[in-house]
């Protein structure tokens, strides 16, 4: 079985990452959405929240599953039997990043690749800091995220 990993912060998933997810799953038979734990970084959302985010977004599509890891993503690959590292660009900046941690993934791992998808035209601004700063300051973000992320801030 052919399985993609789909790893990040998701704090909280957008419908950005929704368009990579949609593009991403007609290439694998599973997509594993890997909430991908980084302790230094100080989230908006619990764990558990945004677990809950993501599994409610996984509902709308056959093959795709959620996950999460405390450790590097290539080794959560290794276990699982996964090939591929699902990840998005959209500006320059992302690029910068995304290569350095291609580099680095290759230097774990041979035979576990990374695969880019282009932001789509209107999304290449959505990243979910973003949308935090957005909300704080009272702007309407239901355009952007799953209707389940927008109504946990008014919670
Ligand atoms: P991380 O902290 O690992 O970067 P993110 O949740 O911020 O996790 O992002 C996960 C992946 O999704 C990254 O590859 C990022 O570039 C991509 N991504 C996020 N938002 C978008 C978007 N609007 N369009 C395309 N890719 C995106």
């Amino acid at each position: 079985m052919k399985i993609g990993v789909y790893p990040g912060s998701f704090d909280p998933i957008t419908n950005g990452h929704i368009g990579i997810l949609r593009r991403s799953v007609s290439l694998f038979d599973k997509v594993i959405l890997l909430l991908a734990v980084n302790p230094n970084k100080k989230s908006a959302f619990s764990i558990e929240q945004r677990l809950s985010f993501m599994k409610e977004v996984a509902k709308g599509f056959p093959n795709v599953e959620v996950d999460f890891t405390e450790g590097l993503t290539i080794e959560y690959c290794r276990k699982v039997g996964a090939k591929h590292i699902i990840r998005g660009l959209r500006a320059v900046t992302d690029f910068e990043y995304e290569f350095q941690l291609a580099a680095a993934n290759r230097y774990l791992s041979k035979d576990i690749d990374m695969v880019f998808f282009m932001a789509e035209e209107g999304s290449s601004f959505i990243s979910s800091s973003t949308i935090n700063e957005l909300k704080k300051n009272g702007a309407d973000i239901s355009p952007l995220v799953p209707p389940i992320v927008n109504e946990a801030y008014d919670k």
